[in-house]
C-alpha cells in the first residue's frame, strides 16, 4: 500500500528503502524545531494572559510541523539523492567502459594503497600484465568493433578468474593488469595460465581471415612495501619475454 503510494509519487522502486530513513530524520528534526519554536513562542508572549498564551502555542504547535515535515523530508531525500550519485559517479569515474575494469589511474592508486595495507602479514603480491597478441590484425581484418568485443571479453574473462581481493584495471589500448593480493609466483602462474586459456575461447571468421584471441602475460611478485613502479618494469620485460617466445604463453 505505502509501496504502492511512493510509485505514485514518482519515487523508483529501488529507492522505495531509502524513504523511511529521511521520513524518521525530518520527524526527529521537526521535533527539535517544534520545541524551539514553542519556547520562543512562550518568551514573546511571556506575561500574557493565560488564554492567549495557550491559543498562540497551539497555532505555533501546528503551523511549525506542517511547515517543517515536508521541507526537511524534502531536503533530506535531495540529500540521499545526491549521495547516490555522488557514489555512481565515483565508480563512473574510476571504471572503464569497454572493459568493466577500473581504468589505469584508479588501478594503480588501488594497487599502491593494497600495497601500503597489506590483506596478508609478509605483504607480498603479484602481477600480472597482459596483452592481447596481434590485436592490430584483428582491427584491421575484422574492423574496430571486433576490436572492442574481445576488449570487453578479455575484462570478463579477467573478473571471473580473480577472487574478491584482487584488483583488475586496463592500463590502456589492449593492455591490462591483475594484482593478486599475497599471490605469490605458483598462484600467479595458475591465474594466468587459466586467463591465457579461457581467452582462446573467442574466435573470429570471415571467408578471408580466421582470428584466434590469444594474449601473452608477463608475471612479476613483490616484496612488501615494493612499489607498483618496480614490478610493473620486471612483468613488462617478461611480457615482452613472451611475445619473443611466440606469443600466446606466460613468462615469469
Ligand atoms: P603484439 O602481439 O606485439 O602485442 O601486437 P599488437 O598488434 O597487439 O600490438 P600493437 O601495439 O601493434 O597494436 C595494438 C592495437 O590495439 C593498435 C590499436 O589500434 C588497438 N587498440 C587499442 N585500443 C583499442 C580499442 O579500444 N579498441 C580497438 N578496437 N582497438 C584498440
Ligand atoms: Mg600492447
Ligand atoms: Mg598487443
Amino acid at each position: 500500500m505505502f509501496s504502492r503510494f511512493l510509485t505514485f509519487l514518482g519515487v523508483r522502486a529501488e529507492d522505495h528503502h531509502l524513504v523511511r530513513p529521511a521520513l524518521l530524520r525530518s520527524l526527529a528534526i521537526t521535533l527539535i524545531a517544534l520545541v524551539a519554536a514553542e519556547i520562543m513562542t512562550w518568551l514573546f508572549y511571556f506575561g500574557a494572559p493565560w488564554q492567549e498564551m495557550a491559543n498562540v502555542l497551539r497555532i505555533t504547535g501546528i503551523i511549525t510541523p506542517t511547515v517543517a515535515v515536508p521541507l526537511i523530508f524534502y531536503l533530506s531525500w535531495q540529500r540521499i539523492k545526491l549521495n547516490k550519485l555522488s557514489v555512481q559517479l565515483a565508480r563512473l569515474a574510476s571504471t572503464d567502459e569497454l572493459s568493466g575494469l577500473l581504468n589505469r589511474t584508479s588501478f594503480i592508486e588501488a594497487m599502491s594503497d593494497r600495497i601500503m595495507h597489506p590483506t596478508t602479514p609478509d605483504g607480498r603480491g603479484a602481477f600480472l600484465y597482459i596483452d592481447a597478441d596481434h590485436f592490430k590484425k584483428l582491427n584491421d581484418d575484422f574492423g574496430h568493433a571486433a576490436g572492442d568485443e574481445a576488449i570487453s571479453f578479455i575484462g570478463k574473462v579477467i573478473n571471473q578468474n580473480i577472487r574478491e581481493t584482487d584488483l583488475a584495471g586496463r592500463l590502456g589500448g589492449e593492455e591490462f593488469g591483475v594484482y593478486l593480493s599475497g599471490g605469490n609466483s605458483s598462484l600467479a602462474r595458475s591465474i594466468s595460465e587459466n586467463i591465457r586459456q579461457d581467452i582462446t575461447h573467442l574466435k573470429f571468421d570471415n571467408q578471408k581471415h580466421r582470428y584466434t584471441l590469444t594474449v601473452s602475460i608477463g608475471i612479476a611478485t613483490h616484496r612488501a612495501g615494493e612499489m607498483p613502479s618496480e614490478f610493473m618494469k620486471v612483468a613488462d620485460k617478461n611480457l615482452y619475454l613472451a611475445k619473443s617466445n611466440g606469443r600466446n604463453c606466460i613468462a615469469a
